[in-house]
């Protein structure tokens, strides 16, 4: 499937995602009510949402940044997570706030957790998804924080790519299949 920008549908407008932002950082002030995080931002679909969040967030706060890859070419899956930078610094008694752009079979978010339970003790570990595939979960993860649920659709726009286009639009489209 090729994709045009002209074919390219709204899903979500850059008013209503920048609206959902502001509401998760509220939610993520009240949890965390002041304790430093670490936020980890998942390169490179996350970029435009890490970014955005983290400049409503009142906790001191660093900021990391990991880059994975799960989708070779095209809109299809290849159902495997490749790390290809993960280099993190000292997690241990820290909270850990993992940023993705959207969790679709939940390989990527499953491999995340479990890197983290395995390297590192942390005080907690929360993962937080712009968008959320429920439909087509194939693992046990749900993230503790999400911005929208989207069904069947292959999306792009607000950091997510189509063959490394379209991540520069400032909305989430979706072509119909
Ligand atoms: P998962 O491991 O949950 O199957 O997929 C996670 C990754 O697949 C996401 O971080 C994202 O890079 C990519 N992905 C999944 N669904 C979509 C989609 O609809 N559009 C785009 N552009 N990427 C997607």
């Amino acid at each position: 499937m090729e994709i045009k920008l002209s074919e390219l549908k709204v899903l979500f407008s850059e008013e209503a995602i920048q609206k959902r932002i502001k509401e998760l950082a509220n939610e993520m002030n009240h949890f965390y009510k002041g304790e430093e995080v670490y936020a980890i931002c998942v390169l490179k679909g996350a970029v435009m949402f890490a970014t955005d969040l983290v400049k409503y967030l009142d906790m001191p706060l660093k900021m990391e940044f990991i880059r994975l890859s799960s989708y070779g070419t095209g809109t299809t899956s290849t159902g495997k997570v490749n790390a290809v930078d993960i280099s993190l610094p000292d997690l241990n008694g820290k909270n850990v706030l993992i940023i993705e752009d959207i969790v679709d079979t939940g390989l990527t978010a499953k491999f995340l957790m479990d890197f983290m339970h395995c390297n590192f003790k942390t005080k907690s570990t929360k993962f937080c998804s712009l968008l959320d595939k429920k439909i087509t979960r194939q693992t046990d993860i749900e993230p503790d924080y999400y911005g929208f649920e989207v069904d069947d659709k292959f999306v792009v726009g607000y950091g997510l790519d189509y063959e490394g286009y379209y991540r520069n639009l400032r909305y989430i489209g979706y072509v119909e299949k």
